[in-house]
């Protein structure tokens, strides 16, 4: 029998489980996926988790299994083609520290977590001249910890590539903004999501709509624990250098630098906590950043032409862990959220995740691990 199932939201979360489920034969997929603010394709694109002094082992495990999932994932996409470096590519990570001690410390931190953690690749203290080999701007005197196995993704070309896989496979994608119910004149555990002009009925519903969340299921009487946060950053367009395989580098403070390919490069981003949902660009603030975060480099790197400034929002919860699972007491309705600033390295793992309960398969992260129960609360 033709199960029909409804993802809410597609950024990676959303369209990395369209991705899976759509390769079902028994499912009847439709997205739905309003787009504003979209946290995923304004994001920076850093995809290395590992050098970070931060302590939450089941957040760390998540990042970790995510960023190591990546290649393999849109290898399985790409169907054996090569993957698209315009989308993803590991171009290795600096990680600067003011104090030098921090770079030790950091280096050790990775030694250790190289142990169970293979995909961070070569790691080693470099000088500044290695550091201008990898990305000549540099012109700051510090040492920085290299890791081979960094990347950067274009969180909007990612979903892009996987909504195509996902229609190519069948399934419905739907522009829009929608609201979801449970449907009352049936005796089975069955949902409506409604846009503007129509409704429809299904089996199963993913709700992958992140900081948007509590607005999907406050109706249904659920108290759900997210708050949204601001971010901004910029891309800049730098001529006469070839980009395309500079690391993505990590400054202490909010000014990381991702070059792109074709002269492409992103700095940001911010983390506004009191902005709630907008999304208006600060032009000063964001050229103030440029140029704080660009002190270690040439000239040529702050006074490049700014192409775009991008806004977005990202989702947390109250202790800043994540979160997926089956919500409370709404059979077969599915939900992710609570990725903060690390939500596209771990998304297409945690789409795996949902499209695994949908398909009642064992996840490959333990669903205990992140508990939906903790965060998503009937009251009344
Ligand atoms: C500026 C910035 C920089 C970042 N940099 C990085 C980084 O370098 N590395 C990293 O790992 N992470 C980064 N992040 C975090 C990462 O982008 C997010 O954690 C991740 O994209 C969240 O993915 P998501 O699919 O849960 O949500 P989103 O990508 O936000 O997608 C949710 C989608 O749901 C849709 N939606 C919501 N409600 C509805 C509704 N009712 N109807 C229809 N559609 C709906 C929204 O319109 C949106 O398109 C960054 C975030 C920002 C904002």
């Amino acid at each position: 029998m033709t199960k029909k199932v409804a993802i809410i939201g597609a950024g990676v979360i959303g369209a990395s489980t369209a991705y899976f489920l759509s390769k079902e034969e028994s499912i009847n997929l439709t997205i739905y996926d309003e787009g504003t603010g979209q946290g995923t394709s304004a994001a920076a694109g850093i995809i290395s988790p590992w050098l970070s002094r931060r302590r939450n082992k089941k957040w760390y495990h998540m990042v970790k299994e995510g960023a190591a999932f990546y290649p393999t994932f849109l290898s399985e996409v790409m169907e054996g083609e090569e993957i698209p470096s315009s989308v993803y590519k590991q171009v290795g990570t600096l990680l600067f520290k003011k104090k030098e001690e921090y770079i030790h410390e950091m280096f050790t931190i990775g030694k250790k977590r190289k142990v169970d953690a293979p995909e961070i690749g070569d790691l080693a203290i470099l000088s500044p001249e290695e550091i201008r080999e990898k990305m000549p701007l540099y012109t700051g005197a510090n040492s920085a910890v290299w890791a081979s196995g960094g990347a950067r993704v274009d969180g909007g070309r990612l979903v892009d590539l996987l909504l195509s896989k996902a229609q190519a496979n069948g399934a419905h994608v739907v522009r829009q903004h929608v609201t979801f119910e449970k449907n009352t004149d049936s005796n089975d555990s069955t949902y409506i999501v409604k846009t503007k002009q129509s409704s429809k009925q299904f089996d199963s519903v993913i709700l992958s709509a992140s900081a948007w969340l509590p607005d999907l299921l406050m109706p249904m009487n659920y108290a759900v624990d997210i708050r949204p946060q601001k971010g901004q950053l910029v891309e800049l367009q730098l001529t006469n250098w070839v980009t395309d395989d500079w690391p993505v580098i990590m400054p202490e403070g909010e000014s990381d630098i991702i070059p792109f390919e074709n002269g492409k490069i992103i700095i940001g981003a911010t983390h506004e906590n009191e902005k709630g949902f907008n999304l208006t660009i600060d032009k000063d603030m964001l050229n103030n950043m440029v140029l704080e975060g660009t002190t270690q480099f040439s000239n040529e790197l702050h006074q490049a032409e700014i192409s775009t400034y991008r806004s977005g929002t990202r989702a947390y919860t109250s202790d800043f862990a994540p979160f997926f699972g089956e919500v409370p007491d709404l059979p077969n309705v599915f939900a992710a959220s609570g990725f903060g600033s690390t939500g596209l390295t771990a998304g297409p793992l945690v789409g795996q995740c949902l499209a695994q309960m949908v398909t009642s398969e064992p996840t490959t992260l333990p669903v205990e691990d992140y508990p939906i129960e903790d965060y998503i609360k009937k009251v009344n």
